[in-house]
């Protein structure tokens, strides 16, 4: 199916909505606010309707098929979120609302962030960064100023595995400091000759994914943060996806100084198109004072007066700032608080295990069919290499563009980096047996066509409205208008 350009659809004078009455005197607009050739499309409403739901309906959604997108973590996200983050009181509540007119909202976040602390073994909490990103970018800073409130000035390393997210590197340098690459040995494990050679008195910390971006979990991981800590470095664990940990591994007495996690992966706040998240950061005693605010908090206990606590907003004494305008992402916070409500401690930890169930079911049935670099239990989402034994030029994007035949979205292609042709495959736990029998049967049915039809792969996806896009063209000349931008003469 296409989707006309919506300009191609509506005829001039036609209208979508009806304007009240006006209540108020008219006056002139300013002259030089006026544009004459605002050229907008006139449509009807049922057009309008029929050409955003048509093209809402060319998505691939976690609502409409299976979404294994490793490190991304598309699990379905409750609909009970929804109901509660549209709650008037909640969605309509202005962020300059005073403290007293928000007392619901702020015991909200200060149970979201004990939550979190509980879960992660972190004493304090803030839920005010909007991404995964701009929590690393916290965390990283925070690290910065413990050394720099200390007078340690030459620390300006961080150490960062090669099985990294690229967030990782990108923060580190944003953040003043110098990213230093640590090789992974052959098990994908931080290598632990390389890593004791790398530090020294200039090393600020290290920053690692848990369990890593290959979806294991680092048998060494203890003696690494203890190397990490008696060089005098702090440990920061990118904890984006805690989907194999909840209520089995706590980071914060794993011994690691400050962490992220995403709420809009493992807590199922919906995520996808740059929408909003958060990035909550968790820290310990030592870097706590350091948290980006403001921070929800209890500021007046209940007493003889009050049978309530009061709650209010308070910045950390040597917080290193703001991420975000106001509070973060009020709406994301309730979506994650709902989820935890509704599954509680007990359940958590059967989302943990059944994400890692799910995901070792997978990989154990593809084992043998395609390669595995890393050929070992894995914690909520493994890695294989996107070839065929008896198949020549067969890439990992042949294999996904043919998923999409078979109604599965690809999983993640060509990360983590130190994988050849990678597929990162994460099923999470909301999925049932059937659905990952289906993937399942569709990746063996795959790697037969490798063999017996290659073409039908080089030449997929064949349902889908665009087929194979220039990613290059498409990255280097972006067109984010809605109408196609007439090809510039001359050629390049
Ligand atoms: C998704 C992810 C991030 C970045 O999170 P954003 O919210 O997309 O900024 C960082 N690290 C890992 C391991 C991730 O999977």
């Amino acid at each position: 199916m296409t989707v006309p350009l919506i300009y191609d659809i509506g005829s001039p004078g036609r209208m979508g909505t009806t304007l009240p009455d006006v209540e108020v005197p008219e006056t002139e607009l300013p002259k030089e606010l006026l544009r004459k050739d605002l050229d907008l499309p006139e449509v009807s409403e049922l057009q309008a309707v029929r050409h955003f739901v048509n093209l809402s309906q060319l998505n691939h959604a976690i609502d409409t098929g299976f979404y294994p997108l490793g490190s991304c973590t598309m699990k379905y996200n409750p609909k009970i979120n929804e109901d509660m983050a549209r709650l008037a009181g909640y969605a309509h509540l202005h962020p300059l609302t005073d403290e007293v007119g928000s007392q619901g909202a702020l015991a909200l976040m200060v149970q979201l962030q004990e939550w979190l602390g509980e879960l992660s073994g972190f004493q304090g909490v803030s839920i005010a960064p909007a991404a995964g990103a701009q929590g690393e970018l916290a965390g990283i800073l925070m690290i910065r100023a413990y050394h720099q409130s200390r007078n340690d000035k030459k620390r300006v390393k961080i150490l960062v595995p090669d099985s990294a997210h690229g967030t990782n590197p990108a923060t580190v340098t944003m953040a003043g400091l110098q990213a230093v690459e640590l090789p992974s040995d052959k098990h994908g494990e931080v290598d632990l000759n390389a890593l004791r050679s790398a530090l020294d008195d200039t090393v600020a910390g290290m920053m690692i994914t848990v369990p890593s971006t290959l979806g294991v979990f680092d048998s060494k991981i203890a003696d690494v943060i203890r190397m990490v800590h008696e060089a005098g470095g702090l440990m920061y664990m990118d904890g984006a996806n805690m989907n194999a940990l909840l209520g089995i591994v706590k980071p914060g007495e794993l011994g690691f100084d400050v962490m992220h996690y995403n709420l809009h992966k493992t807590f199922s706040t919906p995520h996808g198109g740059g929408g909003p998240g958060c990035g909550a950061v968790g820290a310990n005693e030592k870097l706590m004072p350091f948290l980006p605010g403001p921070i929800a908090a209890i500021t007046e206990a209940a007493n003889e007066e009050n049978d309530a606590p009061l709650y209010g907003l308070v910045m950390p004494k040597k917080s290193i700032g703001r991420m975000k305008a106001f509070q973060g992402n009020f709406g994301m916070h309730v979506r994650a608080y709902t989820y935890m409500r509704v599954y509680g401690g007990e359940g958590l930890r059967e989302v943990s295990r059944h994400a890692v169930l799910n995901a070792n079911y997978v990989r154990a049935k593809l084992r043998g069919v395609y390669p595995m670099p890393v050929d070992r239990i894995c914690g909520h989402e493994f890695v294989m290499s996107g070839t065929v034994e008896g198949a020549e030029g067969i890439h990992a994007l042949d294999i996904s563009k043919r998923l999409m035949d078979y109604g599965i979205h690809p999983p993640t292609n060509y990360f983590p980096l130190i994988v050849h042709e990678a597929l990162l495959i994460e099923p999470t736990e909301t999925e049932d047996k059937a659905t990952l029998d289906m993937f399942i049967d569709a990746m063996k049915r795959i790697a037969q066509e490798a063999k017996e039809t290659p073409d039908l792969l080089h030449s997929a996806p064949h349902t889908m409205p665009v087929g194979r896009v220039d990613e290059v063209r498409a990255a280097k000349q972006l067109v984010l208008c809605c109408r196609p931008i007439p090809e510039p003469e001359g050629g390049d």
